[in-house]
């Protein structure tokens, strides 16, 4: 490719819109443009990179056994109303109606289409175990589309779906999909964690998620500094600790506290520490449930834990309205005791004595607070976030917390979806069995933005070969000088019939600006044709990371740099 021919806008400026580095470093870099809120146009040069993760993808899924199809983006609302999602699927799926006012939806995800496909075609355990994929265009109206293509709304995803006979079959299915995973990863040359997950919108029984360590990530997850446990935050288990409450020593007494409503002031008001306090949040669920949540002072609340416990989709913290009508105060001071809400704690709250609370009164709180002699509370469970230091629940070691953005996500389904849907074979004897199944997820766009979170410098990107939209840049620093422009030239050919992905810079510009756009666009390797070393029969090779150079005679240099490619490529 010749850069003059080519479509790539680079900017010299960032961009004020775009909050993290990959988002802004795609933009600079000229490899995608926004169309609108998390919708973009992949340009060429963005494309090269997706493309180039779709096919290890593929090479990893078709290693790994699963066959590839394509289902439309397009669903008709009656295959989501079979598995009940078209009412329990919230406002990221777009639904829209065709010109018979028939509903439609855009597909975020494709249990239901592949589930469909799957009981019209396959009759007998014969035919299992099956794994499904595709790479297609996936719709998610996000509510806070950002970061460019790391949380768009329309954004390209690898999704499998793998049928089993049994579920031991399954268990075999999710453990392949889970060493493909690692193996694609790896391949891209990322530092990622395989955690434990959350099932959310999508069900089923346990899942894990692959997360790229990056400061600017969403998720936070745990990994114990002893044993192999890893969890996002969301599902970070906690132990419940063998310590129990010193015995009261304090009654009960009311205390002014004017205008100290978060816990930080109230504490230092009268003269304690946060984790001396109860915190009590008063939280509405999606079945219009009002509950009160201990927690100690100190600690927050996880609300993945808490919508399971209570067994509803999401819990969030009430409304000011709210709170003063069931607490007859403001937010600020809420307490457990008096309270005529169902109260839940964390596991924490039943080790504390002689505590401060909120006395659901305007600027008042009470002291020598004790659980069980002044309030009541329903269940005790694990319902705050994992922080730094915590125990690990697998073993003697503790808990260190990490950014991580999600790029894969792999499920066991069980049979959510094949029963609902009534997916089923015949076994051996002859009898109609309900198929287990499991979904694998990953985000081919997310991935290639992570790369770039992990792998930049002040210039620009820097590529991991693997998926560098090319793997060598050639630089005429002088495309006027006839002998300058016909070595690089030369030199461009010979790498192609290499098979080497060679972007040839001839423009007319100052070598400055062209080294400056090559740092920026982040090509592994970069071949410099200038007219002083021509005359000794040397061509300049730097490397994009380590900016080490080398000079190459001009006859080896193409062989040389496609041996420098070929080894930047292999893995194992
Ligand atoms: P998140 O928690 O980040 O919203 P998710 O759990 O909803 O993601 P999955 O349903 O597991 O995502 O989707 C599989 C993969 O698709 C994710 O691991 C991620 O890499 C990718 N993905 C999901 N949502 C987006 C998005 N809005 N933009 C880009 N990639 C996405
Ligand atoms: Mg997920």
């Amino acid at each position: 490719m010749r850069y003059s021919q080519y479509l790539l806008p680079t900017l010299k400026e960032t961009p004020s819109d775009a909050e993290v580095i990959s988002h802004q470093l795609m933009l600079r870099a000229g490899m995608i443009r926004k169309v609108a809120a998390g919708i973009y146009n992949y340009l060429p040069l963005g494309l090269r990179s997706i493309r180039k993760m779709e096919r290890i993808v593929r090479e990893e899924m078709d290693r790994a056994g699963a066959i590839e199809l394509l289902m439309p983006m397009t669903i008709p609302a009656e295959l989501w109303e079979e598995s009940g999602r078209w009412k329990e699927y919230g406002k990221e799926l777009l639904r829209l109606k065709d010109r018979k006012e028939a509903d439609f939806c855009l597909g975020p995800t494709h249990e239901e289409v592949v589930t469909d496909i799957v009981r019209g075609t396959v009759r007998s355990y014969r035919q299992l175990p099956l794994n499904l994929y595709q790479i297609q265009g996936k719709f998610r109206d996000e509510i806070r589309p950002r970061f460019g293509l790391m949380r768009g709304r329309e954004f390209i995803m690898k999704d499998a779906y793998s049928f089993d006979l049994e579920e031991a079959g399954a268990d075999a299915a999710y453990e392949k999909m889970y060493q493909a995973y690692r193996r694609i990863f790896e391949r891209c040359g990322l530092r990622f964690r395989a955690v434990e997950a959350d099932t959310g919108n999508i069900g089923g029984t346990s899942s894990h998620e692959f997360m790229v360590l990056a400061e600017s990530g969403e998720d936070s997850i745990v990994s114990c500094d002893s044993c192999e446990y890893a969890a996002n935050v969301e599902k970070a288990e906690l132990r419940q600790s063998a310590a129990t409450a010193a015995p009261p020593a304090a009654s009960l007494q009311k205390v002014l506290t004017p205008s100290r409503k978060s816990v930080e002031e109230v504490a230092e008001f009268l003269g304690t520490t946060p984790d001396r306090l109860v915190k009590t949040l008063i939280v509405e669920t999606d079945t219009g449930e009002i509950v009160a949540v201990l927690l100690r002072g100190d600690r927050e609340l996880n609300d993945i834990k808490l919508s399971r416990l209570l067994g509803c989709n999401w819990a969030e913290l009430a409304s000011e309205e709210t709170v003063l009508k069931v607490t007859g105060a403001p937010s600020g001071f809420a307490g457990p005791v008096g309270l005529k809400l169902r109260i839940l704690a964390d596991w924490e709250v039943r080790e504390m004595s002689d505590a401060v609370a909120g006395a659901n009164e305007k600027d008042a709180h009470f002291t020598g607070v004790n659980p069980e002699r002044d309030f009541a509370v329903e269940a005790y469970a694990d319902l705050r976030e994992a922080v730094a230091g915590d125990p690990c629940p697998r073993c003697e070691g503790r808990l260190e917390v990490w950014r991580g953005i999600e790029v894969g996500h792999v499920f066991k389904l069980g049979t959510k979806y094949s029963a609902s849907m009534g997916a089923t074979v015949l076994d051996d004897q002859g009898r109609e069995r309900i198929l287990f199944m499991g979904c694998y997820g990953i985000g081919v766009g997310r991935t290639v933005a992570a790369a770039i979170e992990q792998n930049h410098d002040e210039n620009g990107i820097i590529w991991p070969m693997p998926i560098a939209p090319f793997q060598v840049i050639v630089t005429m620093v002088n495309p006027n000088d006839e002998q300058v422009s016909l070595a690089a030239e030369q030199i461009h050919a010979q790498l192609l019939a290499l098979g080497v992905e060679s972007l040839l810079d001839d423009r007319d510009e100052r070598p400055g600006s062209k080294f400056k756009d090559a740092d920026l666009i982040g090509i592994p390797l970069r071949l410099t044709v200038g007219a002083r070393a021509l005359k000794d029969g040397q061509v300049e090779l730097q490397h994009r990371r380590s900016a080490e150079r080398t000079m190459l005679a001009l006859e080896e240099a193409a062989a040389r740099v496609a041996q420098q490619v070929r080894t930047e490529l292999q893995m194992d």
